[in-house]
């Protein structure tokens, strides 16, 4: 227990869900660290699922992966983009872990004689999950978003749990912000607020007071919409924020300061009020805003619908681009298309300037991520292969370079004559598929004179993993002498994990997945020497030719 008095904001939704709560509770806790403050986010999820591992990301969206292995939901991605700190499992919170926590001191006997209720026992549970991921992180101020929304059945105990916590802490420690949405009626051109005054009455039937509306709209929020609001709120207008949807999530932090959020915040928390540091910030959105060359990059995957699936990989691409001065448009490639027995490769491939095959699980589209590999390293494209992406490039190289024509992997053939990639030795027994993958933060050594030293210029990298399945060590020399480099390799020597194949302008599959660890102002090395080698061996015409191009088209 720290004596620390640490400041709590509560982010909680209303009327409906995906309304970017996340990205509004990571822009409240960047323009709180860029006053100085030490932030902590954490993530409260109503599934019943332990944790994100088993979670479709087709449905649900990427799985994040934090240094010390927890498989969160992706909302942790973007905390960890704003606030530049990296989180732990305590961030990520689920209905599944908690109630398995209670079980377990249940059995444990530390109610002994009582029985053991939704309230105070899981809420008493939810209290101390929150107190001790603030404390662990040595918090001054915890940004905790509320998944669901609220009215929700199953969300109904943390709401308990975080209402008691002003009483236990006392007002100016605890901070309500509610997200809401005002729908636009075509008809009357305007922006309705019935159903966010009825989701603000919800929280308040509950015992819950808002400090804070956030009004997400896809429209414009007049003064009037605002101030019914603010009437249902029982808050002053300068309360009442319009959150409409953004050229760029990494403007919200600019919008709330706009609004004073960051002075308010203070003042209810009886801080001194600092001037925050958001020039860094400012240059950033300044680039993302500006007129750029674009280029293409084609994904290939077997989810091509919804771009939370791939989040980082994409936000890792973006960030890529603006530190080269270029907006990387996203193609998908159906990887099912590719595969299909007439498929025209080189027509479904046409149009890109650099492909990435993001990780996966399961046969699905294997073989045309295969043969977008072959598309890739035939046609000196730049090509960048994360976890399965990698395996898949290891796969290619050993059926079309080596002639092993039967090579694959364990994972989508058990017999294969040629396990080039295989189940990793202590991963056979394991029968559970929740949190047994080989999870987080693991080195590895890089080799000088590779594409990849020279992203990192270091010899020694961290980066993060999920993955039960390893290139194959047996074939290591064969992979070598043909023009495949081992470029990362792990400290004991055991797990390749990285290769290049170095006669090409780019071509780099690692084991790991380097997108979680990218910034928007901080492109992670891999993603912006790929985007660096795409632009180089583009032929498309430079910034200012393609400004040129636009004024005449004006003209
Ligand atoms: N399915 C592969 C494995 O388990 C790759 C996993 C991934 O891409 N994250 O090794």
């Amino acid at each position: 227990m720290t004596d620390k008095k640490i400041k709590f904001i509560f982010v909680t939704g209303g009327v409906l869900s995906g309304l970017g709560k996340g990205i509004a509770a990571a822009s409240m806790g960047n323009i709180l660290k860029a006053r100085g403050y030490k932030i902590y986010m954490q993530k409260l999820d109503q599934y019943i699922n332990y944790d994100a591992g088993t979670l479709n990301p087709g449905e649900h969206g990427e799985v994040f992966v934090t240094d010390d292995g927890a498989e969160t939901d992706l909302d942790l991605g973007h905390y960890e983009r704003f606030i530049d700190e990296n989180l732990t499992q305590d961030s990520s919170v689920m209905t599944g872990r908690v109630y398995s926590d209670l079980i377990a001191k249940e059995r444990r006997g530390d109610f002994l004689g009582k029985t053991v209720q939704v309230v105070p026992h899981l809420t008493n549970e939810v209290v101390s999950i929150i107190m001790r991921g603030a404390e662990k992180a040595n918090a001054d101020i915890a940004v905790v978003e509320v998944g669901g929304t609220v009215g929700d059945m199953e969300g109904f105990y943390y709401l308990e749990a975080i209402r008691m916590m002003k009483n236990e802490l006392g007002p100016n420690r605890i901070m309500y912000c509610h997200t809401v949405f005002l729908p636009y009626l075509k008809s009357s051109k305007e922006v309705k607020t019935k159903p966010a005054q009825f989701s603000i009455r919800d929280l308040q039937g509950i015992g819950i007071a808002p400090d804070i509306i956030f009004c997400r709209s896809d429209h414009a929020v007049n003064k009037s919409a605002l101030d019914k609001i603010a009437r249902a709120s029982s808050l002053p207008p300068t309360h009442v924020i319009p959150l409409e949807t953004a050229d760029t999530v990494y403007e919200v932090p600019l919008t709330l300061e706009n609004y004073d959020l960051g002075k308010i915040i203070e003042q209810k928390f009886d801080l001194e009020e600092k001037e925050p540091d958001l020039a860094e910030w400012r240059e950033l959105v300044g680039k993302i805003k500006s007129d750029k060359r674009e280029i293409n990059i084609g994904i290939v995957a077997k989810y091509t619908t919804m771009e939370d699936t791939y989040i980082c990989v994409f936000e890792s691409l973006r960030a890529a681009g603006w530190h080269h001065n270029v907006d990387v448009n996203i193609k998908w490639i159906d990887a099912e298309d590719l595969a299909s027995p007439n498929a025209n490769v080189a027509e479904i491939m046409f149009g890109c300037d650099g492909y990435v095959i993001p990780g996966g699980f399961g046969i699905r589209g294997i073989e045309g991520k295969i043969s977008a590999a072959q598309y890739a390293r035939e046609n000196e494209i730049p090509f960048l292969g994360l976890c399965l992406g990698m395996q898949v490039a290891v796969i290619e190289f050993a059926r079309n370079v080596l002639g092993l024509a039967k090579a694959n992997s364990e994972e989508f053939n058990a017999k294969t004559e040629h396990p080039v990639i295989h189940i990793m030795e202590y991963q056979r027994t394991i029968a559970n598929k929740g949190g047994t993958m080989r999870l987080g933060a693991y080195p590895a050594v890089l080799k000088k004179g590779t594409r990849s030293y020279d992203a990192y210029r270091q010899t020694k990298i961290s980066e993060r993993h999920r993955h039960r399945f390893e290139f194959n060590n047996k074939y290591r020399r064969d992979f070598e002498k043909a023009g495949m480099v081992l470029a990362g390799i792990s400290p004991n020597n055991e797990l390749v994990e990285i290769v290049e194949i170095v006669d090409h302008p780019w071509y780099v599959g690692v084991q790991f997945h380097p997108e979680f660890k990218s910034r928007p102002n901080r492109p992670h090395p891999l993603f912006r020497d790929f985007i660096g080698a795409v632009i180089r061996s583009s032929t498309l015409l430079t910034v200012n030719e393609a400004k040129e191009d636009r004024q005449k088209a004006i003209v």
